[in-house]
C-alpha cells in the first residue's frame, strides 16, 4: 500500500526522538557475563594555583600581579617588543618585498652593507649617501630605465675586491663596476632589488713601465688620457693607442670593448692590445688571463672573454698593456659637397700604398661642423660642409708623401678645400674639436638632451646608411649631428630631444631602431665601440644568431651561476625581466 511521504517522516522522527530521549536517560545495562561499571569520583574542586598560559598572564610583565621590580618589568616588555619589531620587519620584508631571482631581500642588503662597513672601516670607503648612490647608479648620457646602488664601495687592491665579491656571494647580492662613467648605453646603472657599486677611482696606479719591451702593467681604474700623459712626462716615447671617450679607464675599456679615432689604424681593443688581465671571477678567484710575453698560443684566448663582457663574467683589478711607439702626426682637414664623395675618398685613400700612414679618418656632417662652430669652442669658425679629418703619421718624408697623394685623391672626389693645420696648437685644437663633438653638439643647443647612437657597417655600405639615416631624421623632425670613425664604417648619430618630454624622447627611441635595423640590415652591428648594456640588448639574436647568443649565455652562467656580476646588461632576457638568464 502507498504510503504518503510526509507521513513516513513524521513516523521516523518520532521513533528517532524516542531512541534519543531513551539514550540520554537509561544507563547503558550490562549484558551477561559482563559486569556493572563502578561510577566515577567526583572531579576535585578548582585549583588555587593557575598553570599554563593562565599562570603567564597573571605573572607576564603587564599584569598587575607581576612579582619584580618596575625596572624588570620595563626590560621585559621592551625585549617582547623588540623581539615582536624584529620579526614583524622580517615578515614584511619578505611578504611585500620577496627576494627576486634569489637576490637579497631588503633585510639583507642591510646586513650586507653593515659587512661592507666592517670590512671597509675607513672614512668614505663606503657610502651609502643617497645622492651619491643616484649618481653613480645612472648616466647622463644614457636613456634606458636605471636605480640607484644600495651601496658604493671603494677599494684600493685586488684583495679588497676578493673581499667584496665574497660578501655579495653571502649575500647574493649583485655587484655593478664603476669606473670612468663614460659609457653610453646604461652599462653602469644599478639593479632594482639592490646592487653594490664598486667604484674604481682608487685603483688607478700604474704598476711598472718596460720601455725595453714596449708594455705597461697597470690598475684597471688608470685612464688612458693618465697613462700616456705619464708616458710623455717621462719622455718614454711610446703611448697606449686606444682612445674612447674623455675620461674612460682600462677597466671599462676591456668592459665596453672600445675603440676610437685610432682604431683605423691600430684597431680596436679585441686587438692584442690588453696583453694579461688580473679578474676577480664571480666566485672570488683571482685569476691571470696570460703572463708578459708578446704572444701566447698556450690555449683559447681567456684574456677576450673579458674583453666586451662589461663586468658580467668578473672584475678586471690590473692589465699589461702593450704600447705602441709614437710618432710624429700631422692633422689635416678635406671638405666635400656630400657624404657619399667624402666617404668614397677614404676608401681610396687607405687603399692606396700610404693608407698604413693613416692613423685616424674621421667624418663630421655640415650640422657637425656648424654646431662646433656655433658653441664657440673654436679660436675661427670652418667653412660649414661635410668635412673629414686626417691624421697622418710617419717622418716627415713620409708624411709629405702621404699628404700629396691624399691631396690628389680628395681633389679627385670633388674636395673643394684640403689643408693641413699650420701649426701643433691648430692641430691639437683640430682633433680637440673632434674628441668632444658630443660637447660640441650639446653647447650649441643649450636645454636640449642628446641621445647618441653608434652603429658599425661595411665601409663601402656607410654612404648609403649615412644618407638613409639623415633622411629618416629629418623626416621625422629632429635636428642631429653625425660624426664618424669612418675609416671603419663606424658612425654616431647625435640625436637632440627637448629635456623632460617622453614623447619626444620615445619618439627618439623610435628612430635609434630604425637606425640600428638599416645597419643590421646591411650586414652591420648594432653597435661598433659603445657596447650593449642595456641598451642594445634587444637585437642581438637578429645580429648573432640564437645559437651565438645562447653559447654567450652558456659561458656566463658557467662563470657566475648566481648572476652576482651586473645582471641585466648585454645578454638578451628570456622573460623581458631585468637580471634573468
Ligand atoms: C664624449 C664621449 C666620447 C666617446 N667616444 C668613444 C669612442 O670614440 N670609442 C669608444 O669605444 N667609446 C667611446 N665612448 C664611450 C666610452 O668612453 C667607452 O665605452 C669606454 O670604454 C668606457 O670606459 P669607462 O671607464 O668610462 O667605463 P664605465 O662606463 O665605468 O663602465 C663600462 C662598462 O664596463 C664595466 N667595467 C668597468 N670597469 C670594469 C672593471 N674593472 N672590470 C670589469 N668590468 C668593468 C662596467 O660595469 C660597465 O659595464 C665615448 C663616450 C663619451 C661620453
Amino acid at each position: 500500500m502507498f504510503t504518503a511521504p510526509s507521513r513516513v517522516f513524521s513516523q521516523l522522527a518520532r521513533s528517532f526522538r524516542t531512541d534519543v530521549r531513551g539514550l540520554a536517560t537509561r544507563p547503558p545495562q550490562p549484558g551477561p557475563g559482563q559486569f556493572a561499571k563502578r561510577p566515577l569520583p567526583p572531579p576535585p574542586p578548582p585549583s588555587s594555583s593557575p598553570s599554563g598560559i593562565r599562570a603567564f598572564l597573571r605573572y607576564s610583565p603587564w599584569s598587575r600581579e607581576f612579582p619584580g621590580s618596575w625596572r624588570t618589568r620595563a626590560l621585559l616588555q621592551s625585549t617582547v617588543y623588540a623581539v615582536g619589531i624584529v620579526l614583524a620587519t622580517n615578515y614584511v620584508d619578505e611578504v611585500w618585498f620577496p627576494k627576486e631571482q634569489g637576490y637579497a631581500s631588503p633585510r639583507e642588503v642591510r646586513v650586507a652593507i653593515e659587512k661592507l662597513r666592517a670590512a671597509f672601516p675607513e672614512e668614505n670607503q663606503v657610502s651609502t649617501n643617497s645622492d651619491e648612490l643616484e649618481l653613480y647608479g645612472s648616466s647622463d648620457n644614457s636613456y634606458h630605465p636605471a636605480s640607484p646602488h644600495s651601496v658604493i664601495v671603494r677599494p684600493q687592491s685586488t684583495e679588497d675586491v676578493v673581499k667584496i665579491v665574497k660578501i655579495a656571494i653571502e649575500c647574493r647580492m649583485p655587484m655593478v663596476v664603476y669606473s670612468g662613467a663614460t659609457s653610453l648605453e646604461g652599462h653602469f646603472s644599478g639593479i632594482s632589488t639592490g646592487s653594490i657599486c664598486i667604484d674604481m677611482a682608487g685603483m688607478d696606479k700604474i704598476l711598472e713601465i718596460n720601455e725595453t719591451d714596449s708594455d705597461l702593467v697597470c690598475q684597471s681604474g688608470a685612464k688612458w688620457e693618465d697613462i700616456n700623459q705619464t708616458l710623455k712626462e717621462k719622455g718614454i716615447p711610446l703611448f697606449f693607442p686606444l682612445d674612447p671617450g674623455p675620461g674612460a679607464t682600462i677597466g671599462g675599456m676591456v668592459g665596453t670593448g672600445c675603440s676610437g679615432t685610432n682604431a683605423v689604424r691600430y684597431g680596436t681593443a679585441k686587438a692584442e692590445w690588453f696583453l694579461n688581465l688580473t679578474v676577480v671571477l664571480p666566485n672570488g678567484e683571482v685569476i691571470k688571463t696570460r703572463r708578459r710575453a708578446r704572444k701566447s698560443a698556450a690555449g683559447f684566448d681567456t684574456t677576450k672573454l673579458f674583453i666586451g663582457a662589461e663586468g658580467t663574467l668578473g672584475i678586471v683589478t690590473e692589465a699589461t698593456l702593450r704600447l705602441a711607439p709614437l710618432l710624429p702626426t700631422k692633422v689635416a682637414m678635406a671638405q666635400f659637397p656630400n657624404i657619399e664623395k667624402a666617404v668614397d675618398a677614404v676608401q681610396d685613400v687607405l687603399n692606396s700604398a700610404y693608407g698604413n700612414h693613416i692613423q685616424c679618418v674621421e667624418l663630421l656632417d655640415d650640422k657637425m661642423m656648424s654646431a662646433i662652430n656655433q658653441a664657440g669652442l673654436v679660436s675661427r669658425p670652418y667653412p660649414v660642409s661635410d668635412t673629414l679629418f686626417f691624421k697622418i703619421q710617419g717622418d716627415d718624408p713620409a708624411i709629405k708623401l702621404a699628404s700629396k697623394t691624399i691631396s690628389s685623391i680628395v681633389k679627385k672626389h670633388g674636395s673643394s678645400k684640403f689643408e693641413f693645420a699650420s701649426t701643433d696648437k691648430e692641430a691639437d685644437e683640430l682633433w680637440m674639436n673632434r674628441k668632444y663633438a658630443l660637447m660640441s653638439t650639446m653647447g650649441a643647443f643649450p636645454g636640449m638632451r642628446c641621445w647618441t647612437t653608434d652603429v658599425c657597417v661595411p665601409v663601402s655600405r656607410l654612404p648609403q646608411l649615412v644618407y638613409e639615416t639623415k633622411q629618416d631624421l629629418e623626416e621625422a623632425g629632429f635636428i642631429s649631428t653625425i660624426v664618424g670613425h669612418v675609416g671603419d664604417g663606424n658612425f654616431h648619430a647625435l640625436i637632440l630631444f627637448k629635456d623632460n618630454d617622453d614623447r619626444e624622447l620615445a619618439k627618439v627611441d623610435d628612430a635609434v631602431h630604425r637606425l640600428v635595423r638599416r645597419a643590421l640590415a646591411l650586414d652591420g652591428t648594432c653597435t661598433g665601440e659603445h657596447g650593449v648594456g642595456i641598451g642594445k640588448k634587444e637585437f642581438l639574436v637578429e645580429e648573432l644568431g640564437e645559437g651565438t647568443v645562447e653559447l654567450m649565455k652558456s659561458i656566463k652562467k658557467a662563470v657566475d651561476p648566481l648572476n652576482l656580476c651586473n645582471p641585466g646588461k648585454l645578454y638578451p632576457d628570456n622573460d623581458k625581466k631585468s637580471g634573468s638568464h
